[in-house]
């Protein structure tokens, strides 16, 4: 390799991408993994959701703006919760077995409109903080519905939770469970918790760990939580549903599954002979994967669920001890791949990589104040010119935001038509979690509105930030 001045992030695969980096046979042809069910392009060639084309939206709500298959969010709302009732059961339980809880991971993206959407197709969402919380009260979502997550709930956030009838406390520490336990005796309620334990386990993609990882602040160990749990039966104050677990995120591989799984039943079993009570629920957490470049492939819900009810099932066979009801929280899976942001190319730089090699910074009129994730995880994502066809040779596109950071990149790698210019709108698809949720006003960007669209209707659920917003904080 020719010599050259090492940038911030200089290429490490020369100019030709990451080895999993295909040139498209076709430039403009989309990868259907990638996007949401009613995406396409039209005629013109502009890419096209809910029937209405990009050039359309950005015309009356401007770029950047998070846009929301309403359809395609939906669908993946009803695909868990349908896989996981023909696998567990429904809620409360059937044939098919005692019970599934599929909870929406609030965190990975959550407004009204999203709350009415998980409360339409009859999922639970899990909430937090006070703030998530207030969202989802404020779109009337029912609260026996709700479970509270977190590893430092305040005593207010506790005590709003018990007063308004949370359906669910996932208790992360002693301390906590001393607060809960006071609150509780205080107003006369019973809450239904669970206890978060680290099993030891920890799932990224396809490989998981299973050496002992304790040092994170979520959750209590395998020993401190069986005396949680003692404390919390022997106190008969809160009603112990069972242990709960969240083992990584971005999974593709049930097999992480399995050791969480036998450590969490083997205490369950344990404390239900010892108390002579049943333990009958078990928490398996979210993660599940999704689609951001060609080189992911996740499970869909029925198969996720199928492999959960096989693990589940054997290790109560060698336990002898009835099936517990399942609860589970995807956030990405579901949030994900439900959206894209639109954003508008503003300059278009060629940048001489040596040896022949160029990779073009396309510029556009966002960056990581919209998506943290390539900068804080260095997460990849995919991006396609969206506002017409392009019949130009591809080139090697590094898709770069506004802000004053060498590292605000929102594409690393992806191939882009040769003819790429200022005007052009781009679309990087797969931003629905942890994306909005996790926007910035760093340089004092305001941040994008999320716009819905379905059946050729598009509006703002979420509006855009203004500068005045910015600077009604700003009491001088
Ligand atoms: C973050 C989180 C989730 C959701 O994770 P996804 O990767 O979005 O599915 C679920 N449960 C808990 C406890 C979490 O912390």
């Amino acid at each position: 390799m020719s010599a050259h001045e090492a940038g911030a992030l200089h290429g490490e695969y020369g100019g030709h991408g990451p080895e999993w980096l295909r040139l498209p046979a076709d430039i403009n042809d989309l990868l259907p993994q990638l996007w949401s069910q009613t995406v396409s392009r039209d005629a013109t060639g502009a890419l096209t959701v809910g029937g209405i084309s990009v050039n359309a939206l950005a015309e009356e709500f401007g770029t950047p703006a998070y846009i929301v298959d309403e359809t395609d969010f939906r669908a993946r709302l009803n695909a868990f919760r349908d896989a996981f009732a023909a696998s567990f059961g429904k809620t409360g339980g059937d044939d098919n077995g005692p019970g599934s809880q599929v909870y929406y991971a609030g965190k990975s993206f959550l407004c009204k409109a999203v709350a009415r959407w998980v409360e339409e197709s009859g999922l639970s969402l899990d909430v937090c903080t006070g703030g998530e919380l207030a969202v989802a009260l404020a779109a009337g979502f029912p609260p026996h519905r709700l479970a509270l997550h977190g590893n430092n709930k305040s005593y207010d956030e506790l005590a709003q939770a018990l007063q308004v009838g949370v359906g669910k406390i996932v208790l992360d520490s002693t301390t906590e469970i001393a607060r809960l336990t006071a609150l509780a005796t205080e107003l006369g309620v019973k809450p239904a918790v669970m206890i978060r334990t680290k099993v030891g386990v920890e799932a990224h993609t396809h490989e998981y760990i299973a050496t002992a990882h304790e040092d994170q602040k979520f959750g209590l160990s395998l020993d401190a939580s069986v005396k949680a749990a003692r404390r919390i039966l022997t106190a008969g104050v809160l009603d112990l549903r069972g242990l709960h677990s969240h083992i990584g995120s971005q999974i593709f591989d049930t097999t992480g599954f399995e050791v969480a799984v036998r450590r969490l039943l083997e205490i369950q079993s344990g404390l239900a002979e010892e108390f002579a009570t049943t333990l009958p629920e078990l928490g398996l957490g979210g993660g599940f994967g999704m689609a951001y470049t060609s080189q992911d492939d996740p499970k869909a819900p029925t198969e996720l669920a199928a492999e959960l009810r096989d693990i589940v099932e054997r290790e109560c066979k060698v336990l002898e001890i009835p099936l517990p009801a399942v609860t589970v929280e995807p956030g990405r899976a579901i949030a994900g791949p439900s959206t894209f942001t639109l954003y508008q190319v503003g300059t278009v730089k060629a940048v001489d990589l040596g040896s022949g090699q160029v990779r073009s910074y396309v510029s556009v009129d966002g960056g990581m104040s919209d998506n943290l994730r390539p900068a804080l995880y260095n997460a990849s994502y995919s991006a396609t010119m969206a506002s017409r066809l392009s019949g130009a040779p591809a080139i090697l596109g590094r898709v770069a935001g506004k802000h004053c950071e060498a590292g605000d990149i929102v594409v690393k790698d992806e191939f882009l038509p040769g003819d790429i210019a200022p005007g052009d709108l781009v679309a990087v698809p797969g931003t629905g979690a942890y994306c909005r949720s996790m926007a910035s006003n760093y340089n004092h960007v305001p941040r994008p509105p999320v716009v819905a669209v379905a059946n050729e209707e598009a509006r703002v659920i979420v509006r855009r930030e203004t500068v005045d917003d910015m600077l009604s904080l700003d009491v001088g």
